[in-house]
């Protein structure tokens, strides 16, 4: 994340209250968590989430994985029978999240090192953005982590070396997101 955005989207972050009062109407039908793409790896499912950020359970909220599993793919938000702004809602727990609890930081380095990538490259370059995510992560136990399947990857050809024929096409349209970004 380029480092000027990170500054504006700490000051701007909303109150919880304000998080709290999108998901008000909230009924609890579990439309979103049984339409979400990634709830199988969160530790609390979308509607989980509403629920314990309606009772006031703060460092769960922000403490939890979901939040940054959520790949902003609107699904829940288009089939929330209340019309709730569910996406914005995960947008604005991850930037409370990054305010208030620096020691969950490194959950946001995917986020910060796939933009930094496609803000250079134009394009996704899996292992050039691997790399960036490693370095980012400070983990020096991930790139273990990620042995088998890149070696998966590699023997079907899924690895390519970094290609710059679209280099900064991108890079416009990312500088013009990341301020509104911190503002939604
Ligand atoms: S879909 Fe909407 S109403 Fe249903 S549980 Fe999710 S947020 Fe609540
Ligand atoms: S926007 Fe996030 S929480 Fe909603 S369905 Fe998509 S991944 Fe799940």
């Amino acid at each position: 994340m380029h480092a000027s955005t990170e500054t504006l989207s700490i000051r701007e972050a909303p109150a919880l209250a304000e998080v709290r009062e999108m998901v008000m109407g909230c009924m609890q039908c579990g439309t979103c968590g049984a339409s979400c793409p990634n709830a199988f790896a969160m530790d609390y499912t979308p509607r989980q989430l509403w629920r314990l950020l309606l009772l006031g359970q703060e460092q769960e909220v922000l403490g939890s994985k979901t939040i940054y599993l959520c790949s902003s793919c609107y699904t829940c938000t288009v089939r929330c029978p209340r019309g709730l702004p569910l996406t914005e809602a995960m947008h604005a727990l991850k930037r409370l999240a990054w305010e208030r609890l620096p020691q969950t930081r490194s959950r946001a380095a995917f986020y910060q090192a796939f933009v930094a990538h496609i803000r250079i490259y134009g394009r996704v370059q899996e292992s050039a953005l691997m790399a960036r995510y490693f370095a980012k992560s400070r983990d020096p136990r991930l790139p273990l982590s990620f042995t088998a399947a890149g070696l998966r990857l590699l023997r079907k050809g899924k690895l390519h070396v970094p290609d710059a024929s679209h280099k900064g096409m991108l890079k416009g349209v990312v500088d013009a997101a990341m301020p509104k970004e911190g503002r939604t």
